[in-house]
């Protein structure tokens, strides 16, 4: 029996956490019911012909809150997906977005498939279908309902997406608004890709600004030379192990992947690993490592820092008290269940909630729906303004040098530094550690500053209530 099975259920331990806080908060009985329920699940079956037969495939489409419209959040294809889980990603989607200032209500979607079944073409006419069936409900729609990748999609079905959307929608000039996360030459954004594992990047390095908070995990010191357990290599661990190691220093000592885990002390090559996941279709096999056949054990390995970066309910009342990593950092959604949380609660453990910490991606999404609306990739208009005014100044600075000879010169490549104006890439990565860095002081101002308040997710959950309920009441509900 899988240990989740005496737990609550994914939208239970949402609802429980939600429940937590609010009690916390001065909230009519009306209002606290009115933004805990999801709004609306659409479910659909449909028929797809394949390999001489017709296939039935049901996906969903939840939408948890239009507080904000467009209502936003990824779509999943995985053969766990059901409406419970896809309603309590629903909601932490509303909460997230509040959480970091984007401007939308909650959504959430999902395909029961195992993407691996299918092959490229097989899987473009699935998805296309599904897509139909959202677009001719307006569950997809670039003023309504906006999706994004999740488990099991990424930029390929995005495009899709778009592309069966404008299809259906000949003469809508706003048609690549309708999902994000899509290539570049489909309308994408620089940095969509690598967003949620950069934001998670940006969440640590946050997290160690601040003594204070470290201290509460009891650690001390910088990223460089920490101990990190990932589990996941997908596209959010990924990029989060290999920007904590490559530009960090963050040592990466644990993979854990569906097949089993990668053990290492002396730190895993990510790249290469990454690699060899490609070509053998999981981590066994990998040389120069220690090969784990229970992967999640490693959950429980001794680490500074611990990122589960793949499903949900991987630490639950069974493992729990087991988990020594002082800090997790939630870069999937919902990997903690309520009873877990409290356990680790109890510890002393420090956890990054989910909500904040895999925030990049509905972040820059926003950036790619607003350059989408704007059809004007951001820095264009500025970028060349800004070099020749850098010029300026290295040409005085460069007078300055030349009178002053060995008495002052520029440091080497600060000039080829200082005259480079910022391209799209630059400003996506810029926006979103402003985004990380603000939110995270959001729910920091709450954890510290009230004494009912003992933990990250609490006050992220403050914070993010706070702001719907202040939308709500604007709307005069
Ligand atoms: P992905 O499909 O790219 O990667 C998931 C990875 O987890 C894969 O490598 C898969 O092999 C691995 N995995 C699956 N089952 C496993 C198991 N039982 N044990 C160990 N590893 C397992 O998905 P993703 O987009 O990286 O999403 C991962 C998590 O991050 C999900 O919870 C998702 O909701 C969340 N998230 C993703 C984004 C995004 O932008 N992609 C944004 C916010 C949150």
């Amino acid at each position: 029996m899988s240990p989740r099975k005496s737990e609550p259920s994914f939208r239970e331990s949402v609802d429980l956490m939600f429940n937590r806080a609010v009690a916390l908060m001065d909230l009519s009985p009306g209002l606290e019911e009115k933004i805990r329920v999801c709004n609306s699940t659409y479910t659909v079956r449909f028929g797809v012909r394949l390999r001489g037969g017709i296939q039935t495939f049901t996906g969903y489409r939840s939408v948890h809150s239009e507080h904000m419209e467009p209502v936003k959040g990824g779509i999943r294809f995985s053969l766990g997906v059901n409406q419970d889980e896809v309603e309590a990603l629903a909601a932490l989607m509303t909460y997230k977005c509040a959480l970091v200032e984007t401007p939308f209500g909650g959504s959430k979607g999902g395909l029961c498939i195992d993407p691996r079944e299918y092959d490229d073409e097989e899987m473009e006419r699935i998805t296309r279908r599904f897509a139909y069936e959202l677009a001719k409900r307006d569950l997809i729609d670039p003023a309504q309902n906006v999706p994004a990748p999740d488990m099991g999609t990424g930029e390929r079905e995005m495009a899709w997406i778009a592309d069966q959307y404008r299809r259906m929608n000949t003469s809508d000039i706003n048609a690549a608004a309708c999902v994000t996360g899509k290539p570049i030459n489909a309308g994408g954004i620089a940095g969509r890709t690598e967003a949620t594992g950069r934001g998670v990047q940006y969440a640590l390095r946050e997290f160690f600004r601040s003594p204070e908070d470290m201290q509460a995990a009891g650690m001390s010191g910088k990223l460089d030379g920490k101990s990190v357990v990932v589990q996941g290599l997908g596209n959010v661990g990924y990029h989060a192990a290999k920007f904590l190691s490559e530009e960090d220093g963050s040592i990466i000592t644990g993979i854990i992947e569906r097949d089993g885990a990668l053990v290492d002390d002396k730190g895993l090559d990510v790249e290469a690993v990454r690699a060899w996941i490609g070509d053998h279709g999981g981590v066994k096999g990998f040389p120069g490592a220690e090969y784990v056949e229970e992967g999640a054990k490693v959950l429980e390995k001794a680490c500074d820092i611990l990122i589960p970066a793949a499903l949900e309910g991987v630490i639950h009342k069974g493992n729990a008290a087991n988990i020594k990593a002082p800090l997790i950092i939630e870069a999937a959604n919902g990997p903690i269940t309520f009873g877990a949380d409290e356990i680790l609660r109890e510890k002393g453990t420090v956890i990054i909630p989910d909500m904040y910490a895999n925030a990049g991606g509905v972040t820059v999404s926003y950036f790619e729906w607003v350059k989408n609306l704007s059809h004007i990739r951001f820095g264009r208009m500025q970028r060349r303004q800004e070099e020749a005014r850098h010029e300026l100044i290295v040409d005085e600075l460069q007078r300055l040098s030349d009178h002053l000879g060995d008495a002052w010169s520029m440091t080497p490549n600060f000039k080829q530094k200082y005259l480079k104006g910022a391209g799209e890439l630059e400003l996506v990565r810029s926006g979103l550690d402003d985004t990380m860095r603000a939110a995270y002081q959001s729910m920091r101002e709450v954890w510290h500053g009230r004494s009912d308040v003992t933990d990250l997710r609490t006050a992220a959950y403050l914070v993010a209530i706070d702001r719907v309920a202040g939308s709500y009441k604007s709307k005069g509900l």
